[in-house]
């Protein structure tokens, strides 16, 4: 702002507090308020035009003719007034009537006035009204006036929602009116449809006061909400929200740049010194920012604009001590979250039975968030370019994710249209429940062990929801991500014996602590304290647990007593080299010397396995086979080993295939090696769950897989309709030369014989 502007806006914002302070009625407060604005801007017309019933309605004004207020109502979108509210910009014209807009209204009486200026009146990023100034003389109104305009709509704004002047509902339905369905695309993270209202995982921040009591106090709250913000982003590189390294590190560059910028900070002061309290100021700012930017049609310049937003509202929530996620706030029963990304943990905060969907800008499918989405059965939509652009905190949202899409604001037609694919949806996933007895059998007989992957107490019941075979991967972290602090000894033998009470006689194979990598817990950090370059790569998993052997002896201990009496699967997580199995299975013995010594139940039988993730295993599994009973291959972390491509960035969400022949070759290797040792093999990764790519392990001889619930049914379906000998044979043939497109040639086959891959 000019020193000019800041002085015209502060003389008009003490004169409007005044007028705010007075005991009279809002009407009355509206008409002074246009007498001071009037006068304070030296303009023949003030008006406020506020949205009512849908329409924008004259109801105060100086200048025109009293006649008109209350009687003189605008469409959105009509009028100069209407466009200023269809479009949330600014006007400012020499001559009105020469805008193609213009619509003349008699009983005003403007027709002497030429020039015009009018700004939008905004709440919740939504205009609720218009505020304008008119002259006889042709005149461009200056800089400065249309900044003060500005200001004052924001001050409006407070006025008209503490006197109720408009209807929330009004503004959600002009808003609706103002943009029109838009459709969004993305990629399939989890499939499913919902309907329901976006909730920004951060939520945006509602401004309450406008006017500064004591502008000294404004400017200190800014400058510490700015030291905070600043700490909060160089500390950041670790959070799951900006995920690792490429991508984001620029992502938090422009952060820094930002959060840095003596320019932004300093129009921030300007706008308290013209009389704003800090999240006004710093909203003014933006605001201006905002429009400024849409007169500048660039795509990288719009992505760093989103940036800068961010940060707008992170400074905004810091100041006004609003900063919870929307998880702690109470979330409304049909929420589809709005995220740019999220961590597990962050996503477990949330209510499952409210959480009906989730839209990413960023997102993988392996990314563990995204399991985490799978596991509460909460449709993902990830990767949709520009969605914090598009989107509004309570817009109406249709998300299909099975077509990797959502519609924003939908019309009623397409509202229909979705309900009638939901309905069909709806109907499979009847279908699928109703093969909760049916056995997985192949068409010649042979039985595949189907079972699910869980997490979490709930999770459980899935067992019986989906007549699954047990449970074959139970994360133990999951409990560490949703709780504080460190989970005690006690606890988890509770939630582990519940588990195996909840299975009675259907196994489960508990997986010990897998932290690190993208699952990050703020109580247990690494030693030097300093982020990893390569998370995935780095201290995770095992690695820990063997490090911090406390840790592990906890869970062992917990495991042991849980499973007194019953069957105990221990798997370990991450493993490399076999002596990593030994020195994790002597913690357990340890642990099993020290019960037995005390005369304790001990397990009936505990089978001892690992994961295989770590591509260096594979050349060991020889060595390894006799000391364990089973190996359970983790797709998801193997994959992103054996390409060097990490799982969880966006960039790559695409780029390799798990029907490729590297990692089918690999995969087949492992299952000849165990061949005949004894040792019962599983996949448990999230390519189990797809139905293309489990026809593919049936062919590479793989019986068992542990997936998430909700693929339980159309695996049973699928496996009823394989003949064994044939998918052998037609993978052996494919990996023996394989053809470009390996994808493709299944998919034509799979159709060829009636078998529904998708
Ligand atoms: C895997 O890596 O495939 C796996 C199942 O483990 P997680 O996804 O928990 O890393
Ligand atoms: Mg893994």
């Amino acid at each position: 702002m000019t020193s000019g502007a800041v002085e015209a806006a502060r003389t008009i914002l003490t004169r409007l507090h005044e007028v705010m302070a007075s005991r009279s009625n809002a009407q009355s407060k509206l008409n002074n308020v246009v007498e001071v604005i009037g006068e304070s801007l030296d303009s023949e017309v003030c008006s406020v035009y506020l949205l009512r019933e849908g329409m924008l309605e004259l109801f105060a004004t100086r200048g025109l003719a009293q006649e008109a207020v209350h009687v003189t109502r605008m469409a959105v979108g009509e009028g100069l007034v209407g466009t200023i509210a269809d479009q949330t910009g600014t006007l400012n014209l020499a001559e009105a009537a020469a805008h193609p807009d213009f619509s003349y209204r008699p009983e005003t009486g403007e027709d002497k006035f030429h020039s015009f200026a009018g700004v939008p009146i905004v709440r919740r990023e939504r205009a609720v009204g218009v505020l304008c100034v008119q002259h006889v003389e042709p005149r461009r109104y200056e800089e400065v006036e249309i900044e003060a305009l500005q200001t004052v709509a924001m001050v409006l704004s407070e006025l008209i929602t503490n006197a109720d002047l408009i209807d929330e509902e009004d503004a959600r339905a002009l808003s609706a009116g103002q943009t029109g369905p838009v459709q969004l695309h993305g990629l399939t993270l989890v499939k499913g449809l919902a309907a329901g209202v976006a909730v920004y995982h951060q939520p945006r921040v509602t401004i309450e006061h406008v006017v500064a009591e004591d502008t000294e106090a404004e400017r200190q709250r800014v400058i510490l909400a700015f030291e905070r913000m600043r700490e909060q982003i160089d500390r950041m590189s670790n959070q799951a929200e900006f995920g690792v390294g490429g991508e984001h590190e620029e992502v938090l560059e422009t952060y820094r740049m930002f959060a840095y910028d003596e320019g932004w900070t300093r129009r921030i002061n300007e706008a308290i010194d013209s009389g704003l309290t800090a999240e006004a100021a710093i909203e003014r700012v933006q605001q201006r920012t905002r429009m400024r930017m849409r007169q500048i049609d660039d795509p990288l310049l719009a992505d760093r604009m989103h940036d800068l937003e961010d940060l707008a509202n992170r400074l905004l929530r810091i100041v006004s001590g609003q900063l919870g996620t929307a998880a702690s706030m109470g979330l409304r029963n049909d929420a589809i979250l709005i995220a740019r990304n999220l961590g597990p943990a962050e996503l477990l905060e949330y209510d499952r039975r409210r959480l009906k969907g989730v839209i990413l800008e960023e997102g993988s499918l392996t990314s563990h968030v995204v399991i985490v989405a799978r596991a509460m059965g909460v449709p993902v939509l990830g990767r949709v370019r520009g969605l914090r652009g598009v989107v509004r905190e309570g817009d109406q949202l249709l998300l299909d994710a099975d077509q990797a899409t959502a519609t924003v604001r939908p019309s009623s037609g397409l509202v229909e249209a979705f309900e009638a694919r939901f309905a069909k949806s709806r109907e499979r996933q009847a279908v699928y429940a109703g093969m909760r007895d049916v056995l997985a059998t192949t068409r010649d007989g042979t039985r595949i062990n189907v079972m699910i992957n869980a997490g979490l107490r709930d999770d459980v019941t899935n067992l019986n929801l989906t007549g699954a075979d047990g449970i074959g991967l139970f994360r133990t972290e999951f409990q560490f991500l949703v709780s504080a602090t460190l989970p005690q000894r006690e606890k988890q033998t509770r939630l582990y014996r519940d588990v195996l009470e909840a299975a009675g006689e259907r196994p489960v194979v508990f997986r010990t602590v897998d932290i690190g990598g993208d699952k990050t817990l703020p109580y247990l950090r690494h030693d030097d304290g300093e982020g990893e370059e390569n998370p995935a790569m780095g201290w995770r998993a095992l690695r820990v647990a063997l490090e911090r052997d406390g840790l592990l002896k906890v869970q062992a201990r917990a495991l042991l007593e849980a499973a007194a009496g019953r069957k105990l699967n221990v798997m370990f997580p991450m493993v490399a080299e076999p002596w990593e199995f030994d020195a994790a299975k002597a913690v357990f013995d340890g642990q099993l010397d020290y019960l037995r010594k005390r005369r304790k139940v001990l397990p009936e039988a505990i089978r001892y396995g690992v994961m295989l993730e770590v591509p260096a295993l594979a050349e060991q599994l020889d060595l390894l086979a006799p000391k364990i009973s089973f190996l359970s291959i983790g797709t998801n972390d193997l994959t992103q080993f054996l390409f060097a491509a990490d799982r969880s960035n966006p960039k790559l969400a695409e780029r390799y295939d798990w029907l490729s022949p590297a990692i089918l070759r690999f995969l087949k290797r492992v299952v000849r090696t165990l061949d005949g040792t004894g040792v019962d093999i599983s996949v448990c990764g999230e390519m189990g769950g797809r139905r293309l790519e489990a026809l593919a392990l049936l062919g590479l001889g793989i019986r068992r897989m542990s997936i998430t619930p909700a693929a339980v049914g159309p695996i049973k379906e699928l496996v009823g309709k394989v003949d064994l000998a044939e998918i052998t044979e037609a993978m052996a043939g494919w990996l023996a030369a394989p053809p470009a497109d390996l994808r493709g040639a299944m998919v034509a086959w799979a159709a060829e014989r009636d078998i529904h891959v998708d």
